[in-house]
């Protein structure tokens, strides 16, 4: 028999739908797929080089378990070049993905009693990794119409004394909102009166539209930092997914319990993803610029078609890959007899009847949006876009 924490979990939405995508692609069937939660680029050839090489120098044996210090001091580097923030060899951990690395530190500071401030829309990982660390994640509520901000006083309402942590993921997955500094700077203030840590999921960093300049929490206030765990990763910044790695930076105690935890684990990253990771933080970064401006096309364009069909609204994402339309306004029509009045049933709708892969925002905690990833090709973001319509326009 399965134990009641496994036989609890579901797989992550996410990575289903993306295994249904191209399931149906491999039987033939023209699916325009706005599933995908990893850039469509190819990891740079300067990065690649650095693995072969790696591999060709008999760079293939055991690591220390927390990362090899090139990369430590690596990913040093970058937190002082773009976010004025210092840490020592001590304070960062690689870990086999950004993902990795949100586990093993909700496994290093969440216990059974802990509640887990997560604003929604959020993430698929984040309640189930909060749930798998035997604590209680509280949802709160953003809204479009406020930005999606979070205020001091929504915080205060979520407030107890088992607060343990707060999440914060911005750009964010699914909607591609920031949070302003005057957020930040009040849920701060919050976690330091309150006493709980601060988790800043800073993936998509880079990926960042327009002027928006990115701000970390940690480097807002030297008492920020000291109870703030930035979780990071080279995935989405160089297109490396497949490669695994990710890595994290906070105070000792912390990354030391999560490189134990690690040590009875995993073990080390991947040698040769490490020395990969090295060349990426190390090396020309104009890859970015260059995904960057794909990107804030297809933004563009998907934004503009999506507003363009009666009752849909769309928020424009200021960084990430998604955008994530609303639709409720059109939910409790029929579709050849059965009522579509879910996020859900109108996914399986698009899937089903129109051959477009979308993601249900019930599974991000919001119902009645659709999560769409533009990292694919302009092609199949004007095919797929052309189908939503046609799907929309055969409702009654
Ligand atoms: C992709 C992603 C991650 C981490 O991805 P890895 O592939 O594990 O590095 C973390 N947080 C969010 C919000 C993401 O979208």
């Amino acid at each position: 028999m399965l134990s009641n924490r496994a036989s609890a979990l579901k797989p992550s939405a996410t990575l289903a739908i993306s295994a249904k995508e191209k399931e149906l692609k491999a039987k033939g069937i023209d699916i325009a797929g706005f599933g995908a939660g990893e850039p469509d680029f190819d990891t740079p050839d300067h990065i690649k080089q650095a693995a072969i090489k790696a591999i060709n120098d008999n760079f293939t044996r055991y690591t220390p378990v927390a990362g090899i210090d090139p990369l430590k001091d690596a990913v040093i580097e970058k937190f002082k070049r773009d976010n004025d923030l210092e840490y020592k060899r001590e304070e960062v951990i690689i870990s086999c993905g950004g993902k990795h690395s949100l586990y093993n530190l909700f496994q290093a500071i969440f216990q059974e009693g802990d509640e887990v401030i997560v604003p929604a829309p959020y993430w698929v990982s984040y309640p189930p990794m909060v749930e798998l660390a035997g604590a209680r994640p509280i949802i709160i509520e953003t809204d479009e119409r406020d930005d999606y901000q979070i205020t001091a006083a929504m915080l205060k309402n979520a407030i107890t004394h088992k607060t343990k942590g707060i999440v914060l993921n911005y750009p964010s997955n699914p909607v591609g909102s920031v949070f302003s500094r005057e957020t930040l700077e009040a849920v701060g203030k919050l976690a330091e009166e309150h006493d709980f840590y601060i988790i800043s999921d800073e993936i998509y960093e880079k990926l960042v539209y327009d002027d928006y300049k990115y701000i970390s929490i940690a480097s807002l206030d030297p008492s920020f930092k000291e109870r703030t765990i930035i979780c990071h990763g080279v995935a989405k910044t160089y297109a490396m997914t497949g490669w695994r790695i990710g890595f994290a930076a906070g105070p000792v105690d912390i990354i030391k319990a999560m490189g134990n935890i690690q040590s009875q684990s995993t073990s080390n990253p991947a040698s040769i993803s490490q020395m990969a990771a090295v060349a990426a933080l190390n090396g020309p970064q104009d890859n970015i610029a260059m995904m960057l401006e794909a990107f804030q096309a297809r933004r563009d364009f998907l934004v503009k078609e999506l507003k363009s069909i009666p009752g849909v609204t769309c928020y424009n994402p200021k960084g990430a890959f998604y955008v994530f339309p609303n639709f409720s306004s059109i939910l409790g029509k029929k579709y050849k007899g059965t009522t579509i009045d879910t996020s859900a049933k109108l996914a399986t709708m698009l899937l089903e009847g129109f051959h477009t892969a979308v993601v249900p925002g019930i599974e991000f905690g919001k119902e009645g949006y659709l999560r769409l990833s533009f990292a694919t090709s302009m092609e199949v973001i004007q095919k797929g876009v052309d189908r939503i319509k046609h799907a929309v326009a055969s409702l009654e």
